[in-house]
């Protein structure tokens, strides 16, 4: 029950009107629409209503008015902003994967800000295709046949299913039934695309004979999804793409004979790498070439260790690409024209695969050497001490394990290095909020041991470091 003290707050709480009176004093009122006015104002007096029921104090008109405006402010301000990411994970699904190459980003610029060759060939004047721009690269870059990309893996995964396993099985194994961030569960994408799922095998093991055993006429996929965030490790057992290669030719030698349709092999890659990641030693992560190699279709995604914007790559024989082609999710699922610029862009930049690692980020955050991300934490550092009050914090570089992230090389620990911020007299806690809450540009920090960390592996050059020493001094000087 409120008090008799809080009843008499509650009811001297301003109405709307008379807030809006008061704004209009500061602000010409008519400018904004009255809904988006009135609605701040009614957050307002609820948040005030809820904090006196709280314990806390009275509230008049002019606070309200006050805080109505601050929200009127943070409505017009842009919700999907930049942030600097100093966790150390480098394709980080919550902060937007892949940070596109320079070259990406200005054929982004380009078609974005003018009229494109989308779907328009400018050598016979008529209506193109959207699919050319991109196809002949990952072919050269793959060796596949035919390629298409849609709109991401997940996209792929259902579009694969849905035209070609449609009212019939696919058969997977157990350990590979995987949930990835986001609800992409594989039996769910297999219902959503009316697939009958067939699981073979045991969690930790599955042999070729467990797929042998329930091949029918009805079967049309052998599908394998890559555990692209997990690894099952000890007694497990699972079976190749080649082995499952070799079960198919078996299979579909009998069925040409009786003109059933063929039997697939399709691979669902996850991650995709196209180049060999040769700075990672230890590293065995298949290139999508080798995965082609047992497989009808392979499919893999454009933001993970691609390093491209958020797209969903199939390859394989071109009488399945084609097919793909032609099925109305294709449309559903189409890449739209910046997408595809900075696809292309990034493509492009494979071909020359030591370029590719010089100006595609992700693979220049992966493959980078410790010693070289040990030197920018040390600027970092330097940069920090310089600005920040010498007895405020104590400040370090040690070594830290940076991540691939995004679900890819999930057991791979990446060499590298943090500035620590060890605080003096505040706390990191309280400074990571404000670092990410409280700044236009947002800092995202790890902590650790009552320590800030900032991992330099993930900073995208100076001018990072300049947005962390300013986010750090305005903390500072809050307090
Ligand atoms: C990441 C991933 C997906 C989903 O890819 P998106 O591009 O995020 O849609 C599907 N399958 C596997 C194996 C993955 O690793």
């Amino acid at each position: 029950m409120p008090t008799e003290e809080q009843l008499q707050a509650l009811r001297a709480l301003p109405a709307v009107d008379a807030v809006l009176d008061l704004l209009g004093k500061t602000i010409s009122i008519e400018a904004f629409p009255r809904d988006l006015l009135v609605g701040c104002i009614r957050e307002e007096v609820e948040d005030a209503r809820s904090g006196i029921l709280a314990g806390g104090n009275a509230v008049d008109a002019q606070s309200v008015a006050q805080g109505a405006l601050v929200r009127l402010k943070a409505k017009g301000s842009p919700s999907l902003k930049r942030v600097v990411n100093a966790t150390g994970v480098i394709i980080h699904t919550n902060l937007g994967r892949s940070v596109l190459a320079p070259q990406a980003v200005e054929a982004v610029a380009a078609v974005a800000g003018g009229y494109s060759t989308l779907e328009y060939d400018t050598a016979l004047m008529k209506r193109g295709s959207r699919h050319v721009h991109c196809e002949e690269l990952i072919c050269t870059l793959t060796g596949a046949e035919a390629a298409i990309a849609v709109n991401n893996n997940a996209a792929a995964v259902m579009m694969v299913l849905n035209e070609f396993a449609r009212n019939r099985q696919a058969v997977i194994s157990r350990g590979e039934l995987i949930e990835i961030g986001g609800s992409f569960r594989i039996p769910d994408i297999m219902d959503f695309s009316n697939a009958k799922m067939v699981e073979v095998g045991t969690t930790n093991k599955t042999h070729l004979s467990d797929f042998e055993r329930v091949v029918t006429p009805e079967t049309a996929m052998l599908l394998k999804v890559h555990t692209s965030n997990y690894r099952l490790v000890g007694f497990t057992e699972a079976v190749s793409a080649k082995e499952l290669e070799a079960l198919a030719k078996r299979e579909n030698k009998k069925r040409r004979e009786e003109g059933i349709e063929e039997l697939l092999v399709y691979e669902d890659l996850g991650s995709g790498v196209l180049l060999g990641l040769s700075g990672l030693e230890g590293c065995e992560e298949p290139t999508v070439g080798e995965a082609l190699q047992g497989c009808d279709l392979v499919s893999f995604s454009g933001d993970k260790l691609l390093g491209g914007p958020q797209a969903g790559i199939i390859v394989g024989k071109k009488c399945l690409i084609d097919r793909l082609k032609k099925n109305p999710l294709a449309r559903a699922l189409r890449l739209d024209k910046m997408t595809l610029a900075a696809l292309e862009a990034t493509l492009r930049l494979c071909l020359d695969p030591a370029e590719a690692h010089k100006s595609i980020p992700t693979l220049h955050m992966l493959t980078a050497s410790a010693e070289e991300v040990r030197s920018q934490a040390e600027a970092l550092c330097a940069k920090l001490r310089q600005t920040l009050p010498g007895d405020a914090c104590a400040l370090s570089v040690a070594p830290s394990t940076a991540r691939a992230g995004g679900g890819a090389l999930p057991m791979y620990d990446i060499p590298s290095f943090s500035v620590e911020i060890a605080p003096v007299g505040w706390n990191a806690q309280e400074c990571a909020e404000f670092l990410s809450a409280k700044r236009s540009t947002p800092v995202i920090a790890r902590i650790s041991h009552e320590k800030l960390l900032f991992d330099a592996r993930t900073l995208l050059g100076e001018e990072e470091a300049d947005e962390i020493a300013c986010a750090l001094q305005a903390y500072l000087s809050t307090r």
